[in-house]
């Protein structure tokens, strides 16, 4: 394939270039280190939003209202959405994304769902390659949603530049955010389903939460939504502008996007040197060496530790990797 016409398609916000980069990027395709390479200088430029939280709080209604919103201003939208690592959960939730049909033919917007069938790492190095590639479009907004609740989801939402947590009255109190885990990663907390029972005692619960817990300068905004009314869409764009201009304005976007990448760098390597390990496992020594392990004649420290020689790293699998 000529990847030089398919990131100058890529760059033009061509649709169909974009699609077509990101399947390259779902399949793991061998050409994708050239593609990445080409997308990469072209990148930064736009802002990218993450949103997470359990299924049904309406997390795709607000995307749909925040683009809406977002084209009002005249400003240009991508929405990836990143289907469940896990296929028992596929099918009932992905239907539920018709919602966004309002603004497929719109052509200020992009909309892209996404599952991994071939990438090297899976979605925690996919979806990273796929913003980028929205945001070499030349969109000003990119909307990276997922879908599931595991912690891979959650990681990837937090890969971005504002992360939104959407809760909904109900969904739960203190405890369970905590356990989810998804307190941490919040810049802006979201109650939807405002219009139900229970959104102010939501809102009220959750600062007082971050008012206990431990933050940096940038305090995360409770904002009470109701995406089927389109209340509370722009208080919402308030409280992600300001988030924006706090992390320009303080230098934590640069740090943060620069830790991110340093991040997806050791990650790609690791899931490299697991690959490696597992094809070391697979040939005749490594065959020979899970008998030694079956048979206890040697240990899994002592059979990583030759594994490791082989493939020239030091070998003190024990001891946690120092800098
Ligand atoms: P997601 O799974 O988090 O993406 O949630 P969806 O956006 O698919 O919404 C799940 C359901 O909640 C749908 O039936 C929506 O119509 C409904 N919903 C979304 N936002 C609101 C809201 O603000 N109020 C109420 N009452 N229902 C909502």
């Amino acid at each position: 394939m000529d990847l030089d016409r398919l990131v100058d398609g890529v760059r033009a916000g061509d649709r169909r270039a974009a699609a077509r980069a990101i399947s390259m990027v779902e399949d793991g395709d061998a050409e994708l280190p050239e593609l990445s390479a080409r997308v990469f200088p072209l990148t930064g430029g736009a802002h990218t939003i993450g949103l997470t939280g359990p299924p049904g709080v309406g997390k795709s209604s607000l995307v749909n209202g925040l683009v809406g919103a977002l084209r009002g201003r005249g400003s240009t939208a991508a929405v990836l959405a990143i289907d469940p690592t896990s296929p028992l959960s596929g099918g009932a939730l992905l239907g539920d994304r018709v919602r966004m049909q309002e603004h497929a033919t719109d052509p200020g917007v992009f909309i892209r769902s996404m599952a991994t069938r071939g990438h090297l790492g899976g979605m925690a190095l996919a979806a990273p390659e796929a913003i980028r590639i929205l945001d070499a479009s030349g969109k000003d907004i990119v909307f990276v949603e997922t879908v599931g609740v595991g912690q891979a989801e959650v990681e990837v939402a937090a890969a971005t530049d504002t992360t939104l947590v959407v809760v909904a009255p109900g969904w739960g109190d203190a405890v369970q955010a905590a356990k989810a885990g998804i307190l941490e990663i919040a810049d802006v907390f979201v109650v939807n389903k405002a219009d139900l029972d229970g959104a102010r005692d939501a809102v009220r619960d959750l600062r007082q939460m971050l008012g206990l817990g431990e933050h940096g300068a940038w305090i995360p905004p409770v904002v009470a939504t109701a995406a089927v009314r389109s209340e509370g869409i722009d208080e919402l764009w308030d409280a992600i502008d300001a988030h924006r201009e706090h992390a320009a304005a303080t230098g934590s976007l640069e740090e943060r996007r620069r830790r991110r990448t340093i991040e997806e760098v050791e990650a790609m390597v690791a899931a490299r040197l697991g690959d490696v390990a597992a094809e070391m496992l697979a040939d005749d020594a490594g065959r020979a060496l899970a008998a030694d392990l079956a048979a206890r004649r040697t240990d899994p420290y002592r059979a990583a530790e030759l594994l490791l020689k082989r493939v020239g790293v030091r070998a003190d699998v024990a001891s946690e990797a120092g800098p």
